[in-house]
């Protein structure tokens, strides 16, 4: 089997990992408990903070997102959240928030579609909560919602937390914990970061954390108590995935190398535009309405006759990968994740040969 050349794999997660980023991880382990150890974590935290526009700590952890899911829940929920759904992975949320023992209210909102701010407000003036749990690029569904809009909604009642997934957008699209005032924001590393999966990173409010301090079951693997501590002091909380953390040091130094953050979002930015402006010459919907569009994760309604499985498969014949729709929108949507180290460039070949599948 030959490997195809980096830039074909368009999957909404796990997206293509850049070979400079799987060279790093061929350097010999260090122990967890190592001064080496502890420089590398000193060494990343600032661009750490950076990259998540965060002034406090940012949590690393040797977990998919999901793990990081779970801590947001067992550290910033008291006794009820109510949850945004709007996909799978904002139902997913939802599902957590009862797994771990807590009430949950849900305001679903069709697929496509994402909840605005006014809804959230009817919504809270309606049912007292302690928390609102959120996904701000739904993956499932290329549906990018106004976090922005939402923080502040939920600021306007008392001791209400904000828990963002922020999964498809954290490193591919703005994402302001500090300004925007989210009480927990989360990712993973396998989407628009572009490493490999296995590390989650995560940024917690003040107030998240004085919260999970009154809280007795916020479990030992993901306290984050106990992790801020740890993080404070450049320490791993058990042994991490060493080899990662190489990857995600090799991959901030790239991101720094390219202009920061900014300059990421903006060729994130421009990849999106190209597929807008693609899908318009071409008459291809796409499912979300314009301006709530992922700018890593475009989501295209195929035409009657037209399937999911038969476009994906086209594709991979020529050595190309996206992603078939996901849930009931399987076989009558196409997701292109075009995030982390993809190009204009890249994309517009890949167009170009959807095109051809299309017509
Ligand atoms: C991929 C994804 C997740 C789940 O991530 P895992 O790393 O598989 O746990 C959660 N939320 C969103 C929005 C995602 O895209």
């Amino acid at each position: 089997m030959t490997t195809p050349a980096f830039g074909r794999f368009f999957l909404p997660g796990p997206t293509d990992v850049h070979p400079e980023v799987l060279a790093a991880m061929q350097r010999p382990m260090i122990g967890h408990r190592s001064s080496a150890m502890e420089a590398l974590l000193q060494g990343v935290a600032p661009r750490l903070a950076a990259l998540c526009r965060a002034s406090r700590p940012v949590l690393v952890g040797t977990t998919s997102a999901t793990g990081f899911m779970e801590l947001a829940v067992r550290n910033g929920i008291r006794r009820r959240a109510l949850s945004l759904v709007n996909g799978a992975f904002s139902e997913r949320f939802a599902k957590l928030v009862r797994a771990a023992g807590k009430e949950c209210v849900r305001l679903d909102v069709p697929l496509g579609c994402a909840v605005e701010p006014d809804m959230l407000r009817d919504a809270l003036r309606r049912t007292p909560v302690d928390a609102v749990t959120v996904v701000h690029s739904e993956t499932s569904t290329g549906v990018l919602q106004d976090v922005a809009g939402l923080a502040a909604v939920a600021r306007e009642f008392d001791d209400v937390l904000v828990l963002v997934d922020a999964v498809t957008s954290l490193a591919g699209s703005p994402v302001e914990p500090d300004a925007w005032g989210l009480d927990f924001a989360f990712t993973g590393s396998q989407k628009a970061l572009a490493l490999p999966p296995g590390l989650a990173l995560g940024v917690a409010s003040q107030r998240m954390l004085e919260r999970a301090k009154t809280l007795p079951d916020r479990g030992l693997y993901f306290d984050l108590v106990a992790f801020e501590e740890a993080t404070r002091k450049f320490q791993p909380t058990n042994t991490p995935a060493v080899s990662l953390l190489y990857a995600l040091e090799t991959q901030l130094a790239r991101i720094e190398r390219e202009g920061g953050i900014e300059a990421r979002w903006r060729r994130h930015d421009a990849m999106r535009q190209r597929v807008e402006t693609w899908s318009e010459e071409r008459g291809v919907a796409f499912l979300p309405r314009e301006g709530r569009r992922s700018w890593t994760v475009s989501c295209l309604k195929l035409r009657e006759g037209q399937s999911a499985k038969a476009v994906v498969s086209g594709l991979k014949e020529e050595g190309w990968t996206i992603g078939s729709g996901y849930g009931a929108l399987k076989d009558s949507t196409i997701r292109i994740g075009h995030m982390g180290d993809h190009t204009v460039g890249t994309l517009e070949q890949l167009l170009a040969l959807l095109g051809g599948l299309l017509s």
